[in-house]
């Protein structure tokens, strides 16, 4: 599938963002690993779905009313059978939060390996066109602001320089005696969203904003776990 196909139909269904499945399509389409998936619409079909993919798995509601997930209680991470899953799913639509949100299904995906959190984002600069970010993930990014920015597109050593210059880069070495996480699938990341032909570049008529995450990195690879692409008004 073309990837600007998933762009147009969000558009032609009235979307302003792309929703989270269809935003990891689009990663894919670019390379990007994304954790296996199914969406199912309800508890119902999840027996059904459930054995194409290996367990533990994360349930993750899918709904344009609804942008922080956590927030709402509409992410549970480490399930472990069907049963649970379904359980899961009955519980999100009962509590207030998803109540009044209009809910388009449930995302059902495999854990990524265990690593360390990165984000991975774009942002369209009226002046300059789009740019290209990357932080450490949950404090570093949202109390410490410790991000890096570059116009696209980046070159490998833009992306490299990228990380360098993260205050809390040496995060990326290893904490407390843990395996250093690869830079090098960081850098194939930010290249795929932000180098020459990447996913910025392409569709920069489309996407003003592009938030992934986090990105889950471990010593081997990068997996981005939650994808959100805020369309261009048009
Ligand atoms: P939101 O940001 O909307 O609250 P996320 O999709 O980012 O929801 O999920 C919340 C958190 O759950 C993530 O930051 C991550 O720590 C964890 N998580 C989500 N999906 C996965 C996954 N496939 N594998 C491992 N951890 C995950
Ligand atoms: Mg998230």
């Amino acid at each position: 599938m073309d990837p600007q196909d998933l762009i147009s139909e969000a558009r032609a269904r009235q979307r302003s963002a792309l929703d989270e499945p269809t935003g990891k399509k689009l990663l894919a389409a670019y390379g990007i690993a994304v954790p296996r998936s199914i969406v199912v619409a309800g508890a119902g079909e999840v027996d059904r779905a459930f054995g194409t993919l290996k367990p533990p798995v994360v349930v993750k509601i899918v709904s344009p009313d609804i942008l922080h997930k956590s927030d709402a209680g509409g992410v549970k991470v480490n399930l472990k059978s069907a049963a649970e899953v379904e359980e899961v799913i009955a519980a999100m639509m009962k509590s207030p939060a998803v109540a009044n949100a209009r809910v388009d299904g449930f995302l059902i995906e495999e854990m990524a390996p265990a690593g360390q959190e990165i984000v991975v984002g774009g942002l369209r600069d009226p002046q300059f066109g789009p740019l290209v970010m990357v932080g450490l993930g949950g404090v570093f990014v949202e109390v410490l602001a410790d991000v890096s920015f570059r116009i696209c597109p980046i070159s490998r050593l833009d992306a490299q320089e990228m990380l360098t210059e993260l205050k809390g880069a040496a995060i990326l070495d290893g904490v407390r005696g843990g395996k250093p996480v690869s830079r090098n699938a960081i850098v194939d990341v930010l290249m795929k969203v932000g180098g020459d032909g990447g996913l910025l570049m392409q569709h920069s008529a489309d996407i003003q904003e592009a938030d992934l995450n986090p990105v889950i990195v471990s010593d081997t690879g990068a997996v981005a776990v939650d994808a959100r692409f805020i369309l261009t008004d048009s």
